[in-house]
């Protein structure tokens, strides 16, 4: 058998190792799950039931989505600073795909395409597929390094950046407002299109909500992505594009030769379930469970970290990111020291294409019982603690 070389590349991106052994004691940090009780299942529950009462639930539809709901998401988004209507917003199966559409409709073998170091690892997968050029520019707490892009841009041809400029996955590190228009600016100037990846933006628990790039996007340049996943619910695989009507003709053709269309099923339960519910009543309940979930952890791991640790102080989204001191390999301190104390994190080595970045990890608070965040906290900081002294 001879795969095509894309097989090597995706099977390289380091998705598997997050799946080890099951561990009964474990108590993990590491995958970016939401907290499983806080899915509005009743809602959804009677959503569901409702959108089956119509034939046309099971039904093929159009492989742009059911046009209510791209409605509904263009009013939301409209809110929140993305001048959108229902044409502007194509519906995908999550985020993900929308990621994998992007680089399908963009990207040749060997295209230059920039991606923040570290990143998100799902996104390395699907970009891995279509062999690009990778160019990393270094994460700092307000965005990426743009001194580094500028000189990225000024040598290399690219045609896409790749960014998560809201708490962001991993660090949930924040692109401040100056960095934003600064972004937009570059990319006019050399010509690149902005893969904007906003699963977590509505997720802010302190602090006042920042624009998304799409809102200074004067050139139809940037291609925004959201998702139900980390907000309502990740088994409904529902996010959506919005982006210039070039890129989305060719986007939403890619998909329907792909997987055709997303369920209609689902499409009109999520449009009941909008229609009939506060759905910012629900995001305010998450933000009140997710907030204070980063509180306690913030609070039990840097209590008790060892010197030349830091820890980050995100102000939402899903992550909080560990730096160990230079020198230290995550990967290796997990499998020596992590898994025997129980617990898990998500090290950096396979955030980055060249696999380069290894003092660090990312680690969840939003998917682990809050009962157990401070059991965790301590077996980490313990670990961490050994490690030093060893
Ligand atoms: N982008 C980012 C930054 C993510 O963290 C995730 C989920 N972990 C996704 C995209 C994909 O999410 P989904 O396909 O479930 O919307």
């Amino acid at each position: 058998m001879k795969f095509a070389s894309r097989v090597a590349t995706t099977m390289q991106s380091g998705l598997d190792e997050l799946f080890t052994a099951p561990d009964p004691e474990l108590i993990s940090f590491a995958g970016g799950y939401p907290d499983a009780t806080m899915f509005p299942q009743a809602a959804l529950q009677g959503a569901f039931a409702q959108a089956t009462e119509e034939s046309a639930a099971f039904q093929y539809g159009d492989s742009w989505g059911l046009p209510r709901l791209r409605r509904h998401i263009a009013q939301w988004l409209q809110k929140d600073g993305i001048p959108a209507t229902a044409q502007d917003v194509l519906l995908t199966q999550g985020a993900q795909q929308g990621i994998d559409l992007a680089a399908k409709m963009l990207l040749n073998p060997g295209d230059g395409l920039v991606v923040e170091a570290p990143t998100y690892l799902g996104a390395l997968a699907a970009f891995n597929a279509y062999e690009p050029q990778y160019y990393e520019v270094p994460m700092a707490a307000d965005g990426m390094d743009l001194g580094a892009l500028q000189k990225i841009l000024m040598t290399h041809k690219i045609k896409m950046i790749y960014t998560v400029p809201d708490f962001q996955n991993p660090t949930g590190a924040v692109m401040s407002l100056a960095k934003r228009k600064a972004l937009i600016a570059l990319a006019n100037q050399y010509d690149v299109i902005i893969l904007e990846d906003g699963p977590y933006r509505w997720l802010r628990y302190q602090g006042e909500s920042l624009p998304p790039l799409k809102h200074f996007d004067t050139q139809g340049r940037v291609i925004f992505l959201g998702s139900m996943s980390k907000i309502l619910a990740p088994s409904l695989r529902l996010g959506w594009m919005v982006a210039a009507p070039k890129l989305l003709e060719a986007a939403a053709a890619l998909r329907g030769a792909s997987d055709v269309e997303s369920s209609q099923l689902v499409h009109r339960a999520v449009a009941l379930y909008l229609e009939q519910n506060d759905f910012d009543a629900h995001l305010d309940q998450l933000r009140q469970c997710y907030g204070a979930k980063l509180k306690l952890m913030h609070h039990a791991i840097s209590a008790q970290l060892p010197a030349g640790y830091q820890l980050s102080q995100p102000a939402g989204g899903f992550f909080l990111w560990l730096t160990a001191p230079a020198g230290v390999d995550m990967t290796a301190l997990q499998a020596q020291r992590l898994a025997p104390a129980h617990v898990s994190v998500v090290p950096s080595k396979n955030l980055t294409p060249s696999h380069q970045l290894l003092n660090g990890a990312r680690l969840t608070f939003a998917a682990p019982p809050t009962a157990k965040i401070e059991p965790g906290s301590a077996r980490l900081t313990a670990a961490l603690a050994a490690t030093a002294t060893a």
